[in-house]
């Protein structure tokens, strides 16, 4: 009878270490149907209006017509993947003419309004924005003046940063001491690998986990380089990293949506669907895999998941935090935390904005699985890259220094 009775204890113990890391669904107080929807592709081609040429032909490229209206004016025409869909157009297009040439181009968008301020340059990495822009709010046209020359130029809502290219940053970072480990832990719906990689020490073995993650919504650069900043200031060899990693493990997730990034969406999945809705009931197969992913990892490693940081665009800087009515692990971080990075970057302001659990966002995502702290990290679009560095670095170390004190006195 003793026997049966420590099985039975044996028994419930498992039972209790195993939900936490048991697939879970909710039912959030706004459901979101997540199930596939039909896409529209864009046609790949060179586009031939009079003497100007206009391309699509590489990753990340939207350029769905580009026409002739008059004598100087141009039309392209940028379309989303499907409907419904945010207000996000992103546009991005090789442009040139036979003779260097000076004429206005009109973006032309449907179902949405103008949200990027257009960028120009030979090279799709450093592109400046276009002089003197102006827009009206709620214009769903741009007009700007170009001047076109032989030798093809970009112009794209951000700086163009494709899969291949996120792939080849992670290589760059693999000589690196912390990276520990770098692979890819599934395919998007066409195929795309979807990369992830971890950070921490080898001999430390350590068992408490951060999650960061971007590239949910493909034209979301400013959320990706603060992610890219923030990583590579965890890469550091220095006092903090070294002591910070005998605690703690970083696991990577730098482009959930591969296929929307290559394709050139404004917001979707190749199924059509908001990848940011559907950590409820996973049915979008990039979701499926990375959730999956995490919760074997830690299962098999014993790890706890303390944090996971998702990060994002919008037009101005914003911490979405969970209210205080919700209790993760680590309740006191998302105010410790967010307090310290503004004190560093001061006066850079940042929008502190605190939710319930509502939607089937990543961020419920590990507090509902795992009662892990999380937050939704938005950069504005057109914060400069410098004080993206700057407030990245002061939120690595920031991060570091308080996860290292948090579990002190418990
Ligand atoms: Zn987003």
């Amino acid at each position: 009878m003793k026997k049966f009775l420590f099985f039975l204890l044996l028994a419930g113990l498992t039972a209790c270490k195993n939900s936490y890391y048991a697939y879970r669904t909710y039912d959030y107080p706004k459901p979101v149907d997540t199930k596939d929807k039909a896409i529209d592709y864009q046609e790949k081609k060179v586009f031939k209006a009079g003497e100007v040429f206009a391309s699509n032909q590489f990753d990340a490229a939207r350029l769905n017509d580009f026409k002739k209206v008059n004598d100087t004016l141009y039309e392209a025409l940028i379309l989303p993947e499907n409907t419904p869909v945010n207000m996000s157009p992103w546009f991005a297009f090789r442009i040139w003419s036979e003779e260097p040439d000076t004429l206005y181009i009109r973006l032309k968008y449907e179902h949405a309004k103008h949200r990027y301020i257009p960028k120009y340059g030979k090279d799709k990495r450093h592109l400046k924005p276009i002089p003197h822009f102006t827009y009206n709010a709620d214009s769903t046209a741009v007009v700007f003046p170009f001047v076109t020359e032989r030798t093809p130029q970009y112009i794209s809502a951000q700086e163009i940063i494709s899969t291949t290219d996120i792939y080849q940053w992670i290589d760059s970072l693999k000589k690196n001491e912390f990276v520990l480990e770098s692979k890819f832990i599934g395919e998007s719906v066409l195929g795309r690998k979807i990369p992830y990689f971890r950070l921490g020490k080898k001999e430390a073995n350590a068992k408490k986990v951060v999650v960061l993650m971007s590239r949910q919504h493909p034209p979301e650069i400013s959320g990706f380089k603060a992610l890219q900043y923030f990583v590579e200031e965890l890469l550091k060899k220095d006092a903090l990293t070294e002591d910070f990693f005998e605690e703690y493990e970083v696991w990577v997730f730098p482009v959930i949506n591969p296929d929307g990034v290559d394709l050139g969406h404004w917001r979707h999945n190749a199924h059509g669907i908001d990848l940011n809705r559907d950590w409820a009931y996973y049915r979008q197969p990039e979701i499926k895999q990375i959730t999956e992913f995490i919760r074997t990892e830690a299962r098999q490693g014993k790890k706890k998941i303390i944090l996971g940081i998702d990060f994002h665009s919008t037009q101005h800087d914003v911490y979405y935090v969970f209210d205080d009515n919700i209790k993760t692990i680590i309740s006191r971080f998302r105010h410790d935390w967010t307090a310290s990075i503004d004190r560093l970057v001061y006066p850079h302001k940042t929008e502190y904005a605190p939710f319930p659990l509502s939607q089937a966002i990543s961020k419920n995502w590990f507090y509902s699985q795992f009662g892990a702290e999380a937050i939704t990290y938005e950069m504005g679009d057109e914060v400069p890259y410098e004080i993206i560095q700057k407030k990245s670095t002061a939120a690595a170390v920031s991060m570091m220094d308080l996860l290292l004190d948090v579990f002190k006195n418990k």
